[in-house]
């Protein structure tokens, strides 16, 4: 597999490279120079998960694992389904969250880390990333007691939720995790300028398990043919899918499906009142605006980062960006949505909903829908609680971290102090 640079475009990475490597010169972010396609998606819907999966993942990544390699990888990746569920006539949610940290991305973080263990070249690894919430718990789980690879995890102090805090905070070991006394953003910006630091790159190799790790969109390329696999052929004919957006990460996932030959009429962006996609798609102007605290915090992004892959895929396909549906949601209208959905006999948190609520809208006749459900609702407990009046059960694995101890450190958004921390995770 080759991959380039957007930015810079005579950087040209392998498969290995990029995912050791996470970004490229100037921040750009890596794309594959050729995507295969698939002229018999029928037959290849016909298979399990697992072993479709890996048909895709090896078409991508190409000689540089072999099959049998990339079946393994991603036999100990996707160890859990990822079902749909019928909502009402003609609707259906797909059901990411039955992984070990209730989230979908438990799919990328997983992937990420067998495959980083499966590329290293026996050097040191610092794995440095951003969460808002979900991300966090997913990569240290994933990461969680693997040998030579240091994690440090960046979040924004208060506006996650304590049961989300405490699933990755109270992990220890090779897991580090600093709370920053700011927003989302500037933990992103802290993990981008640290990736500008050639020389702390190199010192402690440094390397990104954000959504901009190539390894994890190739990981939720996958979920989206299993949607399709559950459905008849008719229904899937006339797909539409919602996606409930924060980096943009799961969108690009579901376009390059749809590259890669999956049959999807029409995406829909939905965004909360972080709308900075949505209002580009109306107006041409790239203009992000301060971050504003949502109901559906892992989608409080104002700039999300895989933007530009969603470009270059669209210009590469000859695709249109007004073929791209959108929807901006406020907690209001999420907070009916959930009730909405209640009232269907499905609980959903509000990430789900708002997809739900944008496909609702724009859903026409002979359509059939499908809206990602990015994270259990008990996850959420405190919003879904509150919306509906309940006392929702908390399953096992949340109930079991949140009374442990959380070990995280609080520095303010300062890159001399984290650079201190990172050095200090090397010890
Ligand atoms: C991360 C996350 C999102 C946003 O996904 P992106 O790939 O960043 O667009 C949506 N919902 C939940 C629950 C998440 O954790």
């Amino acid at each position: 597999m080759k991959l380039y640079n957007i930015k810079e475009n005579d950087e040209q990475v392998s498969f290995g490279q990029a995912v050791r490597q996470g970004l490229g010169r100037n921040q750009g972010l890596f794309f594959p120079s050729e995507l295969p396609t698939f002229s018999d998606v029928d037959a290849l819907l016909e298979e399990d998960f697992v072993s479709r999966s890996s048909k895709i993942l090896s078409a991508l990544i190409g000689d540089e694992l072999s099959e049998e390699q990339v079946l393994e990888l991603v036999g100990n990746a996707f160890q859990f389904p990822a079902p749909i569920k019928s909502v009402k006539e003609g609707v259906y949610a797909l059901e990411l969250f039955h992984g070990p940290t209730l989230a979908f991305k438990d799919f990328g973080g997983r992937f990420m880390a067998q495959s980083l263990a499966a590329v290293t070249d026996g050097g040191k690894i610092t794995i440095l990333t951003a969460t808002s919430g979900d991300t966090g718990a997913a990569v240290a789980h994933a990461f969680y007691g693997m040998e030579d690879i240091n994690v440090v995890i960046l979040y924004p102090k208060g506006k996650i939720s304590r049961l989300q805090e405490q699933l990755f905070c109270t992990l220890g070991k090779n897991i580090h995790t600093v709370s920053i006394n700011s927003d989302f953003d500037a933990c992103q910006s802290l993990v981008k300028q640290a990736f500008d630091d050639q020389a702390l790159r190199e010192e402690i190799g440094l390397n990104s398990a954000n959504s901009i790790n190539i390894s994890r969109l190739m990981a939720q390329i996958c979920y989206y043919f299993e949607a399709a696999a559950q459905m008849s052929k008719a229904e899937r004919e006339n797909l539409v899918i919602s996606v409930p957006s924060g980096n943009f990460g799961n969108l690009t996932a579901g376009l390059l499906a749809k590259a890669l030959g999956l049959p999807v009429k029409r995406f829909i962006a939905t965004t909360n009142v972080n709308d900075t996609v949505p209002r580009y798609l109306e107006t041409g102007k790239w203009e992000p605006k301060p971050t504003i605290a949502t109901t559906s915090n892992a989608m409080d992004v104002s700039q999300p980062n895989n933007w530009p892959r969603i470009e270059e895929l669209c210009r590469i396909k000859g695709w249109g960006l007004d073929t791209l549906g959108k929807g901006v949601v406020t907690d209001e209208q999420s907070a009916e949505s959930v009730k909405e959905l209640n009232d269907l006999g499905y609980l959903c948190e509000p990430h789900g909903a708002i997809a739900y609520r944008s496909l609702n809208e724009q859903l026409q006749d002979g359509e059939t829908g499908l809206f990602l459900c990015t994270a259990h609702p008990a996850k959420f407990k405190e919003v879904v609680d509150d919306i509906l009046g309940t006392d929702i059960e908390v399953p096992a694995p949340l109930a079991k971290h949140a009374v442990m101890e959380n070990l995280s450190e609080e520095l303010n958004a300062d890159f001399e102090a984290l650079k201190a921390v990172l050095r200090k995770a090397q010890k």
